[in-house]
């Protein structure tokens, strides 16, 4: 379970999240929409304790954050267990000086404390799954931007988190490369009893995967419900803007 409560993010002088409430039941599948600059990747990035905040309570699988606090991931107090969110970011930010294998082994082993051969295992079993057991010896610089993308989910995964963050995976690449990384993520949608929280321009694959859809403009929650009530027949005039203008 995921809680925002009157959660304010300010730089400066400008409020970037404006009292932001907003409860994600564990396991539900949700898309964040809206148009740029309205806050979807700062939620992002504060549910993954990227960020720091300066009112409010986040709340994550009942531990709390302290605005003010920034820390890479969420850990119960003095327990060192497995960091509970993962994020996929626009830009595949793969290390480039590892084999696609060893990009995925890497956190396992030294966060988790997870022995080689198991971290291997694991790889492999989170590479075929994203279809790219067969580029496991390879050097990110020689995939495709969709390859690498896949690679960048795997990689998010072999974690195990509770949560995964998607933003805007699909929008750095070519179109001809973005069905697949798509259907990736449909797959774990469909599969997975994990949370997920996704950012996307695509309404279609909104629609697909997501059991609810959020409309955030201006730091703000403007519309929040099924995937039916936001896409299809949205009833909040700025929904149907917005829908107007991406479609
Ligand atoms: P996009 O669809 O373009 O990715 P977004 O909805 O993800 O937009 P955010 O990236 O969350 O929007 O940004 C929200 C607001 O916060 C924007 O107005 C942005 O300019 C501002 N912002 C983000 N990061 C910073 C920063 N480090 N310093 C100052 N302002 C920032
Ligand atoms: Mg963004």
């Amino acid at each position: 379970l995921i809680t925002l409560s009157g959660i304010v993010k300010q730089y400066g002088n400008t409020r970037i999240l404006d009292g932001l409430d907003l409860t994600i039941p564990a396991g539900q599948k949700v898309a964040l929409i809206g148009p740029s600059g309205s806050g979807k990747s700062t939620v992002l990035r504060l549910i993954k304790g990227l960020e720091s905040f300066s009112a409010g309570t986040l709340t994550i699988d009942g531990v709390s954050l302290d605005p003010g606090a920034k820390r890479r991931t969420f850990f119960p107090p003095r327990q060192a267990i497995k960091p509970v969110t993962g994020m996929v970011f626009q830009h595949f930010n793969l290390f480039p000086h590892l084999t696609v294998e060893q990009n995925i082994t890497e956190a396992p082993q030294r966060v988790l404390k997870i022995p080689a051969a198991e971290a291997k295992a694991r790889a492999r079993h989170y590479l075929e799954l994203v279809g790219m057991a067969h580029k496991a010896q390879a050097w990110p610089a020689t995939l495709s931007g969709g390859q690498k993308q896949r690679v960048a989910i795997a990689r998010a995964l072999a974690m195990q988190p509770r949560i995964m963050l998607f933003d805007e995976v699909t929008s750095a690449l070519d179109p001809e490369l973005v069905g697949e990384v798509l259907n990736v993520i449909r797959e774990l949608a469909h599969q997975q009893k994990m949370t997920l929280l996704l950012v996307t321009h695509e309404m279609n694959f909104a629609r697909d995967v997501a059991d609810r859809v959020i409309f955030m403009e201006q730091g703000k929650i403007i519309d929040d419900g099924t995937p039916h009530a936001l896409l299809i027949a949205p009833r909040h005039p700025r929904t149907q803007q917005f829908l107007n203008l991406v479609r």
